[in-house]
């Protein structure tokens, strides 16, 4: 299967702040200290094997591919 680089999207309504993106991809997202909802460091994209293991990880289901059916 072909690892291409996706984009990602982040619902920050839907983000209840635990930091599992974080975590996993510092140089995609961080954890705001305010607001404790996660946003995106530089460009949200990631090789799409690491992209679905986040998208995975997320237990509020925030995390999105762009365009993933
Ligand atoms: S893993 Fe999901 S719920 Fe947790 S901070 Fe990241 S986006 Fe928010």
């Amino acid at each position: 299967m072909s690892n291409e680089t996706v984009r990602l999207t982040l619902d920050a309504e839907a983000c209840i702040g635990v930091g599992q993106c974080e975590l996993l991809e510092p140089n995609v997202f961080r954890l705001d200290d305010d607001e404790n909802i996660s946003v995106f460091v530089g460009e949200p994209q990631l090789p799409r094997d690491r992209a679905e293991i986040v998208v995975d990880k997320c237990p509020s289901g925030a995390i999105q591919i762009a365009g993933a059916p």
